[in-house]
């Protein structure tokens, strides 16, 4: 199976297109793929946003609190404002989360909590905000020393000559860190999402590719007339519908192959049975005969003759049929004479054959518009089924009857019957369900075009070894 995926495939690239499989994975994959790179960078985005906004409140309000402690210690006369000051830088205590830094009213650092001074040009993008803004404090996000920080400049309300303004400054590493951590899970996560995607995609097309790989390949068999194969059914899905309708395909086109085969193989015995009669009496004949003979085997002949010529026709009518040229010389009838022509035929072969053949023989005359030949060739073809598969001793009714708008006509028979399964195909071309009578399998499904295309009804009950009844239902002609 899987040679065959990759068979399809092949050719389907030969061809210059990209198999369903290939197609499918590309375009799922992409957009999955798409999807899970904005959701990570929304994720990235919002963690980050609500880390370091957290932070930056933190250090905000710790620099708010020390603005209120100075303007207290500002207040109270008896401190020492500057000493105080320094005295809350050096021993600030936090230094394990920030450090604490003093400037000067030149912007230059002064004092730092952890006892390490930068140089003069180091830059304080906070302090520059902290001076030019309202409330006198400043944020600045941002790299220092390869390293993101965040760093809050106070001013302080009454400032002394080396003590203008707090700086709070604290490194985002862990927060950084903390926020990779997330992110590699969350990379880990879609990874996993692209992988269950590939693979359960994988399963599916699969799932879908397979079956018409294996149809494709089957359909090809049947084209060689090999309709051995059946697709395996293993869904109720469209796949497994489609696999049904395929195998019930399958089936029609072997039914029919084998009933085309059979009728092929009856229609030359037929033909043959005649034509060896007539190559016989004819070749007697040629050597010689006496009056009696001859008229015997002239009998013969113009029989088996006029048997040849029924058959043709049936035949010819029948491929008119499938042609579409199947004409109709309407006229108007009487169905009853038509019936009666039809009957007279066969009076002398049942007597033959010891079948009772009874008829109603009803006074009304039934007038209908169609064609004479035709109808009359439907009850020809009904009652010699009726004859041949009844067999001697049995006996066939024929009922005319009529009533306001149509004329019924039924044929019964006590003879061998239809099996019910065979029932519904019986009047479908070739069908024959009883091999051991002549017969091509197409009489009945001509007279049942001809009844339909009078706008009439053919109908056949029957059971297997009791009899059958045939029923006709034509309309009359409206008055
Ligand atoms: P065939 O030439 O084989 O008679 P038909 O189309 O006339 O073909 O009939 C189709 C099949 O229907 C027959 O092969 C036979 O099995 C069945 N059939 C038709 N009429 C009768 C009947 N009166 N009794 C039993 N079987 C019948």
């Amino acid at each position: 199976m899987e040679e065959e995926v990759k068979a399809i495939q092949a050719s389907s690239h030969s061809l210059g297109q990209r198999s369903i499989a290939t197609r499918w994975m590309v375009n799922t994959l992409s957009v999955a793929a798409v999807l899970l790179v904005v959701v990570n960078i929304c994720i990235y985005y919002f963690t980050r946003q609500y880390y370091y906004g957290s932070a930056e409140s933190y250090v905000v309000s710790e620099a708010n609190a020390s603005q209120t402690i100075l303007a207290r210690l500002y207040d109270d006369l008896s401190s020492n404002f500057s000493s105080e000051v320094r005295n809350i830088v050096e021993s600030f205590n936090k230094k394990e989360q920030m450090e604490l830094m003093s400037i000067n009213k030149d912007g230059v650092v002064t004092l730092t909590s952890s006892g390490f001074k930068p140089n003069d040009e180091y830059l304080m993008p906070d302090y520059e905000k902290a001076l030019v803004s309202d409330n006198g404090v400043g944020v600045y996000l941002g790299r220092d020393g390869g390293k993101n920080i965040l760093a809050v400049t106070t001013i302080i309300s009454r400032p002394s000559a080396s003590y203008s303004a707090l700086r709070f400054v604290t490194s985002l590493e862990k927060i950084d860190s903390q926020i990779g951590g997330i992110m590699l899970t969350s990379l880990i996560v879609s990874v996993f999402i692209l992988l269950v995607v590939a693979l359960t995609g994988v399963y599916f097309v699969k799932s879908i590719v397979v079956p018409i790989t294996r149809i494709g390949g089957t359909a090809k068999k049947f084209a060689k007339g090999d309709f051995s194969e059946r697709i395996p059914v293993t869904s109720h899905d469209e796949i497994g519908q489609l696999s049904r309708a395929f195998n019930e395909m399958a089936d029609e086109l072997e039914n029919s192959e084998q009933i085309k085969n059979d009728f092929i193989s009856s229609v030359s015995h037929e033909l043959r049975t005649p034509l060896t009669a007539i190559k016989g009496w004819s070749e007697t004949l040629e050597a010689g005969y006496d009056p009696e003979s001859f008229q015997k085997g002239m009998k013969v002949i113009t029989g088996e003759t006029k048997r040849l010529e029924g058959m043709v026709e049936e035949l010819l009518d029948f491929s008119r049929i499938q042609s579409g040229h199947f004409s109709f010389q309407m006229t108007t009838l009487d169905l009853i004479a038509e019936l009666e022509d039809a009957l007279l035929i066969y009076i002398d072969k049942s007597k033959k054959e010891n079948i009772k053949l009874s008829y109603n023989e009803p006074e009304f005359m039934a007038a209908v518009v169609g064609d004479k030949n035709r109808l009359r060739q439907v009850f020809i073809n009904i009652i010699d089924n009726a004859l041949k598969y009844t067999e001697p001793g049995g006996a066939i009714d024929i009922i005319a009857e009529k009533n306001d708008d149509a004329v019924i006509v039924s044929v019964s028979d006590t003879g061998a019957g239809i099996a019910p399964e065979d029932l519904p195909k019986v009047k479908t071309k070739f069908y024959k369900a009883n091999k051991t009578k002549h017969g091509s399998g197409i009489g009945l499904a001509v007279a049942d075009e001809i009844v339909l295309r009078h706008g009439g009804t053919l109908d056949i009950e029957s059971e297997l070894g009791k009899g059958t009844t045939v029923t006709i239902i034509l309309p009359l002609k409206a008055s």
